[in-house]
């Protein structure tokens, strides 16, 4: 029984829905209140929120180029695919240069209140610039965990003039095209970490019961091999401490059977848990897919149908508790993924295969679909619908699957046809599950 299904594991695992996400950031907040609110762990935030486009935090870490020095490369830049998918280190441990700095992530500050309280009145809105610590050839503004939050200038050409009549076309057509969103952002708990494989002193580990990736504190010997090597940057070094620390999955509460911290307290209720199901033996085979194309299908292959008798089977065979199997059928993880194929991998051209997935943000409201109703008989015009998001397609492919526009046209189509289907939906009509 069982035979044709490989190892079975399984894995927690959070979908988030980016829609929903507000960026008032109670749960960056409430994490660091519950885990990181300690001496030199103060620039250490496990759970951020970016708002995107932007640099992100530690500042430009998707720039993957910038921490070639702590992995072997294969062609174009890309980790050995002839490593088998498995991620090799190439420094040795006396050369490991590739370390984001303060710079990138941000000296703390006290707020001063007094200031607040005193300053004269103004008319205008503050424009505080962004200021340069550094000088010459490395000047570059300061930065904060959400900088590109606090940049937007529209707020003070819009007080000026609300209906923006005074602007040029050319400012006026970027009004009209700008766009941004928010992407909240904990550690991935990837199926093929990158942490894990680079850590020397073995401190790093992937929990087998649950896949939850932690720090031994008793075996870290401070190396940061961790922090170059996790091209997700979120392991963070305590400088107190001198031990490398990381978004634990709120362990202790996931044991207790409650949900993290983040996914309790937040607002938007976007953050959806679960437990899925996959095949270990086929998690390195999927990493090292030649064709960054085939990565999203091939991260669907190692999911398993946890209703499926074979795989029930193999769940038995490799002792995953029942409760666990139970979780698994239950999960709207499972169902968000592979089921119903709305959700997508953060940046999986990393290859560590990243467990904290995405629905990716269907706004503005397409008026087209909505002023008309959908038509099943007419899906043409909800894709064209589609193609006039105010979110370029590309912008969206590039984060969640290395540049493959159709499979996210796939997803917002999905999106918007059930957007529209329930918007069509009245109080009391019963509700189609499929
Ligand atoms: Fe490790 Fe980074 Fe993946 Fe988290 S996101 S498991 S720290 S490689
Ligand atoms: Fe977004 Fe929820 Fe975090 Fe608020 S608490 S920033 S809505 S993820």
């Amino acid at each position: 029984a069982g035979a044709t299904v490989g190892r079975c594991m399984a894995q927690v695992a959070m979908v988030m829905n980016l829609d929903k996400c507000i960026g008032c950031h109670t749960c960056s907040v409430t994490c660091k209140q519950t885990w990181t609110n300690r001496p030199g762990a103060e620039y250490i935030w496990f759970n951020n929120v970016e708002t995107k486009p932007g640099v992100g935090y530690p500042r430009g870490y998707e720039d993957q180029k910038r921490w070639k020095g702590g992995w072997e490369l294969g062609r174009r830049g890309r980790l050995n695919l002839k490593a088998g998918g498995r991620l090799r280190k190439l420094a040795t441990i006396f050369y490991n240069p590739e370390l984001p700095s303060l710079d990138d992530f941000y000296e703390p500050w006290t707020y001063d209140y007094e200031k607040l309280v005193t300053a004269p009145l103004s008319d205008s809105f503050p424009s505080a610039r962004p200021k340069s610590q550094l000088t010459g050839r490395d000047m570059r503004p300061v930065h904060g965990p959400n900088w590109d939050d606090d940049l937007a200038g529209a707020a003070a050409y819009a007080a000026a003039d609300p209906n923006l009549e005074g602007l040029s076309e050319q400012v006026r057509m970027e009004f009209e095209q700008a766009f941004m969103f928010y992407l909240p952002r904990i550690c991935e708990h990837c199926l093929n970490p990158s942490c894990v494989a680079s850590c020397p002193s073995g401190a790093m580990y992937k929990r087998e019961e649950d896949g939850i990736v932690l720090v031994d504190q008793d075996r870290c010997r401070g190396w940061r091999f961790c922090v170059s090597g996790c091209p997700y940057k979120k392991v963070y070094f305590n400088h107190r401490t001198g031990k490398a620390e990381k978004c634990t999955f709120c362990y202790p509460r996931i044991e207790a059977g409650q949900p993290t911290i983040c996914s309790e307290t937040c607002v938007g209720r976007l953050r959806h848990l679960g437990v899925m199901l996959y095949d270990a033996d086929a998690v390195l085979k999927a990493a090292s897919v030649e064709d960054d194309k085939d990565l999203y299908e091939a991260q669907l292959s190692v999911f398993l149908d946890p209703h499926d008798p074979d795989v029930l089977a193999a769940a038995e065979r490799d002792g995953i508790a029942h409760d666990w199997i139970q979780a698994a059928q239950r999960s709207p993880v499972y169902s968000l993924i592979k089921r119903h194929r709305v959700a997508l991998p953060l940046h999986p051209e990393y290859r560590t295969m990243p467990m904290v997935w995405y629905v990716p943000p269907l706004s503005p409201v397409t008026d087209a679909v909505h002023a008309t109703g959908y038509d099943e008989a007419d899906p043409d015009r909800v894709f064209a619908a589609i193609e006039s998001l105010r979110i370029p397609m590309e912008y969206l492919a590039n984060l969640f699957t290395a540049g493959d526009t159709a499979v996210v046209a796939g997803v917002l189509r999905r999106l918007t046809a059930m957007r529209a289907h329930m918007r069509g939906v009245q109080l009391g009509d019963p509700v189609d599950e499929e």
